[in-house]
């Protein structure tokens, strides 16, 4: 027989399908081609099975949708590797499947994403630079979230695993991420609740000690100090300070107390002494009586002066023995009278100790200056002067020119050190009767008595002039501190904050002139 040609082979095998009655498939077409044609057919491949197996798969999330593909365009090609690939892709994505389903995918390891699947590096911008930042992201994130949950920490940690392997499988860590955000999002938002559910509590929890304790003045100061410090914006450094503050208060306040207990029990012995002392006087001055009375009777019955002698003799030993007691007793009482005194005069200067240190509540721990509280009394107080005296106060507020850029230009702590700086400079350039106080962050409020508004303007203007002279010196650069500030005098019948308020204006209108300047409210 000639050799047909291909096209023919084609009509001839179409024309066999039909008198066959089989299906235009292309395996059956493939198989009567190859009768047709007389050429070898190949190996048996089971179509209809592998279609039923790729059919049977289900395909839950892309990756395994994407694996279902490849399968059926493998058995299509009757390729064997790439039904072998497409199913070993396709068990990769197998838990992933699962955790779509409401389940954690982060639990299994045992399904390794295939090394030929979609991975990190089929996409250029996630390199092992970007995957190791997310990995950092989410490693700082941790602490702040707590480890109340142990479950989220674990799954963290397995997450921060799988992004740090070499060659991270995307679509699994797309979605470990997505579960990791999705349980974060929850956690952070309980934390948020939490620290404001104990700072409400600890509020709360002052504010009710403070009224209980109307009357200690230490405790007080320091009560005052946890009310502001649990008020939120809360901030690491208030927070320490009252911290600091407490250790030292209570470490006072044991000692106090102990003092006072041995106190308390030295004057319960003298107490006791005193009683003791009391009866035996008691005591003594009775069988003196009786000692006198029988004297007494002896002497009436006495006949002769002889007999005389001997009654008196009793007499006078019995008086004399009574002085001595009572010369005794009252040597004891004097001798407890000053230890009582030496006790109280102990216990009164350590009370006097604690105030001191709960005076510090008034003060800015970090340029020694009053704080808003303490501010607050002083103007009261130089306002209840002024008034009493018919004098004139001035109030004025100064704010730190550019303190951001000094912050950003030299570092915070430069920043810490200019406004010590500044309040060392205000206070070596004021008088003694005036305040410093630190209203906020690089404001301040000088409290000046006994001013009129002009002299007020003229004693900042002074200490701008002083901060010329005297530079702040940083890493020995001299670096010029200028503020800009609103003097105001109190009206009459004015309030201190609202007197601090027309300072305030005159301060922003002085920045709005062009800053390093003093202007009148
Ligand atoms: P202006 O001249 O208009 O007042 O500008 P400014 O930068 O001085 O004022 P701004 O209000 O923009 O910035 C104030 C800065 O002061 C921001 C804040 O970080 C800084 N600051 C506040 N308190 C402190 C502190 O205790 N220490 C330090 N180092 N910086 C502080
Ligand atoms: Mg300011
Ligand atoms: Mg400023």
């Amino acid at each position: 027989m000639a050799e047909r040609s291909p096209a023919e082979i084609a009509r001839e095998t179409f024309k066999l399908l039909s008198v066959k009655k089989l299906p235009p498939t292309p395996e059956n077409y493939q198989t009567l081609y190859h009768e047709v044609a007389g050429t070898m057919v190949p190996a048996h491949f089971p179509f209809e099975r592998l279609r039923l197996i790729a059919a049977a798969l289900p395909a839950k999330n892309p990756g395994q949708q994407k694996q279902c593909g490849l399968l059926e365009s493998a058995i299509t090609q009757r390729s064997w590797d790439g039904v072998q690939n497409a199913l070993v892709g396709y068990a990769g994505f197998g838990m992933l499947g699962t955790a779509s389903n409401g389940h954690s995918g982060f639990g299994d390891s045992g399904f390794a994403p295939p090394a030929s699947s979609a991975s990190a590096h089929s996409n250029p911008a996630l390199t092992p630079e970007f995957m190791e930042q997310i990995a950092r992201l989410i490693d700082n994130a941790l602490p702040a979230l707590g480890s109340d949950d142990p479950r989220f920490v674990e799954q963290a940690r397995e997450l921060l695993v799988f992004i740090r392997q070499p060659v991270p499988d995307l679509p699994r860590t797309k979605t470990m991420l997505a579960n990791f955000t999705h349980r974060l999002s929850f956690t952070a938002e309980d934390q948020f609740e939490i620290k404001n559910a104990l700072l409400q509590l600890l509020h709360l929890l002052f504010t009710n000690i403070g009224e209980l304790c109307l009357d200690d003045q230490w405790l007080r100061g320091q009560i005052d100090a946890l009310v502001v410090a649990s008020t939120p914006p809360l901030s690491l450094r208030r927070l320490d300070d009252v911290q600091r503050r407490l250790v030292d208060v209570i470490a006072k306040q044991s000692e106090a107390k102990a003092r006072a207990f041995e106190a308390q029990t030295q004057m319960r012995q003298l107490l006791a002494a005193f009683v003791d002392r009391l009866s035996l006087m008691g005591e003594s001055s009775g069988v003196y009586h009786s000692k006198i009375e029988e004297c007494a009777r002896q002497i009436e019955q006495v006949q002769t002066i002889e007999e005389l002698g001997p009654v008196l003799q009793t007499a006078l030993s019995a008086t004399r023995s009574m002085a001595l007691d009572t010369q005794n007793s009252r040597d004891q009482l004097q001798t407890m009278r000053e230890k009582t005194a030496q006790a109280e005069a102990e216990i009164s200067k350590l009370h006097l100790e604690l105030d001191r240190v709960s005076a510090q509540a008034r003060h800015d721990p970090l340029t020694g200056a009053l704080n808003r509280r303490g501010m607050e009394e002083a103007i009261q107080r130089e306002i209840a002067n002024a008034r009493r005296k018919g004098t004139p106060l001035c109030l004025a507020l100064l704010d730190i020119d550019n303190f951001k850029k000094l912050n950003d230009d030299l570092g915070h702590e430069a920043g810490d050190e200019a406004l010590t700086h500044l309040a060392n400079i205000t206070r070596e350039s004021m008088r003694p009767q005036d305040t410093l106080a630190r209203y906020g962050g690089e404001e301040f409020v000088i409290v000046l008595p006994d001013t009129l508004l002009e002299l007020g303007v003229v004693a900042l203007t002074r200490l701008q002039r002083e901060l010329t002279k005297k530079f702040f010196l940083h890493d020995n650069l001299k670096v010029l501190i200028t503020f800009s500030a609103g003097v105001a005098q109190l009206a009459e019948d004015e309030s201190g904050s609202d007197c601090i308020k027309r300072a305030d204006q005159a301060m922003y209108l002085a920045k709005r002139n062009g800053k390093n300047r003093v202007l009148a409210g």
